[in-house]
């Protein structure tokens, strides 16, 4: 038996131990401990005869449960069985997983890509939700699922969380993680030079979960589209979750097979899209909290200095306030709005002017893409024509600057909050499904910029 699972319940008895008086655990606890196997989730634990089982079965199931919840931090299950089980037994006891095969389930995900690690709001909680129900009950929620959203904004995060959460809920899951590069490389030395066909097949079919990340590199690339149509077919007929990124929606693919394109749609598609500025304070916040940094000396005006900045790539809003710190770490300076300015001028987002995420600018260059006289983004109209410009004036204020609903509301001719709140709601939902005003977005944050 291996040892990982042995001491995981000798410690769930040293726990019971320190629960009961010692009469009790002597009679009761300790003739269970001997482990005969893991399987399944599910310790099973060899008990001397049928009269204790029940007894324990009886009287004790629940605390034992909720201790092993405490040691291990996973509802794993157990049962009790008695010699004439093991007897008649067919499985074979599973041991913990063998370093070879962590090694290549669990190798190519990075650890820190968690659910736990990953900060939530309304730009990306679609996607979220998804993927965290996908990560728990692979195969049967959406197959497959396809995440699309821009550069640096947690597609690679989001579906390696799902691999890790699976490895974690079950250690014997085969999740491959693959970059589309990656997978071309490998068909065209594996499969086109090598003819080592099995070697292959093995690697990409024999899985549980496929994670396959940037799939519109496969654009134009036909025989390994058509080898990936192969693995798709194949997986997704024995429910095995595949997992897709992609940097715009399925339809939109390029020099792509139209039976992928039309598969990648049989299961749920959710995008990803430009998180908001309190979203973009909050992913700075857990940031400097999980380097363990003692964030309390850094002043909230050069937090906010950050998140106003960076508003379009995640990656670029991290890697700004790492310079930051290093910054005033290497000048051995207090941390200040100077200081950050001066540590950022260099990589500032080109044009990044300060002025150009001023409201007036923002309503100028959305009644200008949008034909409309700058004023009647301000004025009370309700004409269709206007309404629209103006809610998505508000959103691009909302998301570019720090600015708060009700100072959005004023400069938007007086506008109570909950109008602000009310239109900002609806653009992103119209975002979910609207590829076009999604473009309009992208085509307007570039003009502002
Ligand atoms: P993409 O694959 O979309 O280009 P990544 O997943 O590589 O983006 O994310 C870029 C960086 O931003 C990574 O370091 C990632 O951890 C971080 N990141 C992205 N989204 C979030 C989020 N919602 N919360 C915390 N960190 C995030
Ligand atoms: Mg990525």
């Amino acid at each position: 038996m291996s040892n990982h699972y042995n001491d995981l319940w000798n410690n769930v008895l040293e726990v019971l131990r320190a629960q009961y008086d010692d009469e009790l655990y002597n009679d009761t606890f300790l003739p269970c401990n001997q482990l005969y196997k893991f399987d399944k989730n599910t310790f099973y634990v060899r008990v001397p005869t049928e009269f204790h089982k029940a007894r324990i079965e009886q009287f004790y199931i629940k605390r034992i449960i909720e201790n092993i919840q405490k040691v291990t931090g996973h509802n794993y299950d157990v049962k009790f069985v008695t010699d004439e089980y093991i007897k008649n037994d067919e499985t074979i006891p599973i041991s913990e997983p063998d370093p070879q095969f962590l090694k290549l389930y669990r190798g190519n995900l990075k650890a820190t890509y968690s659910f736990d690690n990953y900060v939530v709001g309304p730009s990306n909680r679609l996607a979220y939700m998804l993927s965290l129900q996908i990560a728990e009950r692979p195969g049967l929620v959406a197959n497959p699922l396809y995440i699309f959203g821009g550069v640096g904004l947690g597609k690679t995060h989001l579906m390696q969380a799902i691999g890790n959460f699976a490895l974690d809920n079950n250690p014997q899951t085969r999740v491959l993680y693959v970059k589309t590069e990656k997978f071309i490389e490998d068909f065209v030395q594996i499969v086109v030079r090598e003819k080592k066909d099995l070697e292959f097949k093995t690697k990409y079919r024999d899985i549980d979960i496929l994670l396959i990340d940037d799939i519109q590199f496969l654009a134009g690339k036909e025989r390994s589209q058509l080898e990936f149509f192969k693995i798709f077919e194949e997986l997704h007929n024995m429910n095995k979750q595949i997992v897709i990124t992609s940097d715009r929606p399925a339809l939109e693919l390029k020099d792509m097979m139209d039976r992928l394109t039309s598969r990648f749609e049989w299961g749920m598609q959710a995008d990803i899209k430009y998180p908001d500025f309190n979203t973009r304070l909050d992913i700075l916040k857990k940031k400097m909290a999980s380097e363990r940094m003692d964030f309390e000396s850094i002043p909230p005006e050069i937090v906010e200095y950050i998140a106003t900045k960076f508003s379009t790539n995640i990656r670029k809003l991290e890697g700004a306030l790492k310079r930051v710190l290093f910054y005033a770490t290497m000048n051995n300076e207090e941390y200040s709005i100077e200081l950050a300015k001066e540590a950022l001028a260099s990589i500032l987002p080109e044009n990044n002017v300060e002025n150009n995420f001023e409201i007036s600018n923002i309503q100028r260059v959305v009644a200008e893409y949008y034909r409309v006289p700058v004023e009647m983004l301000s004025s009370k109209s309700r004409k269709k024509e206007f309404v629209y410009p103006r809610q998505i004036a508000m959103y691009l204020t909302r998301t570019l600057t720090n600015h708060s609903f009700p100072k959005i509301g004023k400069d938007f001719g007086n506008r109570d909050h909950t109008t602000v709140m009310h239109a900002i709601d609806k653009i992103n939902k119209h975002l979910e499904f609207d590829v076009n005003l999604k473009k309009d977005i992208d085509k307007l944050i570039k003009k502002l910029k």
